[in-house]
């Protein structure tokens, strides 16, 4: 969808992989029901909006200033987040990084620890962008397969084998995991860590949907003082209902946290979007406040689609992988005939729908019945 109207051989040549490369791009079209990029349903109250905006203006009174490059109230912010939400001791300021999204904060990691003649490790089906961070750092890409549908299971021996193949700089576990709403257990992500550990390699636990795990699964949090090569990332885009402000973070040893620090572009996170961040923190009661019902929601259309029939993923997170009767694609459009908009990600033959509102659940679960009868 370029408005370019030269010939490819008019134009500078990109380098390779770059070239004919598409970007991201999950379709953003106006629908009913948006169900497709995993966002919280339920955005801010007009007071909190309210609040939020002073925050934002407050902030843009010095807007002639660069921002505190650091950010280290907002970094000593989502420390405190983390303990009640964990029950970890809180991460002092310098063990936590932030940047705009999660994403942001993976392209950072690939860069300081990924690179030419270096390998990065992840297990499909996994995330899709993934390969475009190791794509744009020239670090190679290579997958490993989790377990059969429809649990997708990862267990400690797969990760280890597949660890002691590659010989990789960086592994991704993501738990839960997307597509697949997996969660990992504990024993797994330690095994990664210390077979890692033999090759000085860092593995990152991408934890975006943690907040969502049902109860009793633990954060890989809980690990990061026995394996000091575990990098912890999290975002405020889904379970705090913060997608639009763009704020993501890790949680590390601080000599990992430094080398960060050193591939950031300079004052790569705006005042507005601290400012922004710091003022959610403060009202995390009310932005997360949804996230109980999300999870209910969640088990409650898990269980009608096992009752259609459906093989269906599960999950730990704020959606649900399923497998439909018919080509998926066809379903997919029969949807957005709808106004129903879930995503075509996965194993083939699989959808992946995020939780909504219930109104927006029973608007999927209806349309479902004639966009893919039984
Ligand atoms: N990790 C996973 C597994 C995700 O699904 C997403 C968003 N879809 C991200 C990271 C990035 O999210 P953000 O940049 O909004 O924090």
């Amino acid at each position: 969808n370029s408005a370019s109207t030269l010939p490819a051989a008019a134009l500078p040549a990109p380098r390779d992989g770059i070239a004919g490369a598409a970007p991201y791009g999950a379709p953003q079209l106006e629908v009913e029901h948006a169900l497709n990029v995993n966002e919280n349903p339920y955005g801010p109250s007009a007071e909190l909006a309210e609040a939020i905006g002073r925050a934002a203006s407050e902030a843009a009174t010095g807007l002639n200033r660069y921002p505190d490059r650091e950010a280290l109230g907002l970094r000593a912010d989502l420390g405190a987040y983390l303990a009640v939400e964990s029950g970890i001791s809180a991460p002092a300021p310098e063990a936590v990084w932030a940047a705009n999204g999660s994403n942001e904060i993976m392209h950072q990691l690939l860069l300081a620890y990924g690179g030419p003649g270096r390998t990065a490790l992840g297990f499909t089906p996994h995330y899709s962008m993934y390969p475009e961070y190791a794509r744009d750092t020239y670090t190679d890409w290579v997958t490993a397969e989790r377990g059969p549908a429809p649990e997708f299971e990862l267990t400690a021996d797969v990760v280890t084998a597949a660890i002691t193949a590659h010989r990789p700089s960086i592994v991704v576990l993501t738990s839960p995991n997307n597509p697949t709403g997996t969660a990992l257990a504990l024993d797994v992500v330690a095994a990664a860590a210390t077979a890692l550990a033999e090759t000085r390699g860092l593995l990152v636990v991408d934890e975006a949907y943690s907040e969502f795990r049902r109860d009793g699964v633990p954060s890989a949090l809980t690990l990061l003082e026995q394996h000091p090569n575990i990098v912890i990332t999290r975002t405020m885009s889904k379970a705090f209902a913060l997608a639009g402000a763009r704020l993501g973070y890790l949680v590390a040893d601080p000599a990992i946290v430094d080398t960060v620090r050193v591939v950031r572009l300079p004052y790569h996170l705006s005042a507005v979007t601290q400012a922004v961040a710091r003022a959610a923190l403060a009202h995390r009661d009310e932005l997360l406040g949804k996230v109980a019902l999300l999870r209910s929601e969640r088990d409650a259309l898990a269980q009608h689609l096992v009752e259609r029939g459906h093989s269906v993923a599960p999950s730990d997170a704020n959606f649900i992988l399923f497998r439909t009767f018919s080509d998926r694609d066809a379903v997919f459009e029969a949807l957005l005939d709808r106004s129903v908009l879930v995503r075509a990600v996965g194993p083939a033959g699989w959808l992946r729908v995020s939780i909504g509102t219930p109104e927006n659940n029973a608007a999927f679960r209806t349309a479902l019945e004639e966009a893919d009868p039984r």
